[in-house]
């Protein structure tokens, strides 16, 4: 024991672990992300929040049971940069991390959906194969790992012919969107009470299309749940 603390200690020294959210480097002990970004990340609390901000976002728009998300996500912070590494730099840990945190914090959440299910954004199939994983497939694989909840990347898929948005007319538009999605395996959802997974919610737009195209399978309920919420 006592070599592998002084292995540990002299492994640091020369290859130091960096935060993820400010660069600095970590002190033995702290996980990915520094005590002070720690501190700096605006959590929401929405999870316990009823009407919030999240699902007034829905309203009118999805038939959903609840949602929430646990940061707001905010410019030049270091949930940001989180983002950034866990979409744009293979950090696939710290994604699988990130939803380690959703599921800790998200207890409460998640049964007040009775959640059976939970289904990543899918991201278009391009996009997939450029990047090597959908970031939304790592925080629901934290999610599982903390809290048991499955989920499944078959069930909904991402159209691969999203045509160009500009020149169309409102409802073109949104039946645009409406068919970026597709359930190819109904049976999966059927009946469930369904909850989708996604980093950062802005518009809204695909996630509405997403819960709605669940819904119209066969879901009993269909809940949102992200990392985080644009302000
Ligand atoms: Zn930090």
């Amino acid at each position: 024991m006592v070599i592998k603390a002084w292995y540990e200690a002299l492994v640091h020294v020369f290859y130091p672990s960096l935060c993820y959210g400010c660069n600095n480097e970590l002190i033995q002990g702290d996980q990915y992300i520094c005590l002070q970004c720690q501190t700096e990340m605006g959590r929401t609390y929405f999870e316990s929040i009823r009407d919030n901000p999240v699902e007034k976002l829905f309203w009118g728009r999805a038939d959903i049971q609840c949602a929430a998300s646990t940061f707001y996500y905010i410019d030049k912070t270091p949930l940001q940069q989180i983002v950034h590494h866990i979409k744009y730099r293979q950090e696939k840990e710290l994604g699988i991390h990130m939803g380690e945190i959703m599921g800790i914090h998200g207890t409460e959440f998640f049964t007040e959906c009775k959640t059976d299910l939970c289904i990543p954004m899918p991201l278009h199939p391009k996009k997939e194969y450029k990047r090597g994983y959908n970031q939304a497939s790592l925080l629901c694989e934290g999610i599982f790992k903390q809290t048991g909840i499955p989920y499944n990347e078959k069930a909904l898929v991402r159209n691969e012919n999203t045509r160009t948005q500009t020149k169309k007319s409102r409802i073109e538009r949104w039946k645009n969107v409406a068919s970026v999605f597709d359930v190819i395996e109904p049976s999966i959802i059927n009946d469930k009470h369904v909850v989708v997974v996604d980093d950062v919610i802005t518009t809204g737009a695909s996630t509405e299309a997403c819960v709605n195209m669940l819904l119209q399978h066969g879901a009993k309920t269909v809940g949102i749940y992200s990392l985080a919420f644009t302000l």
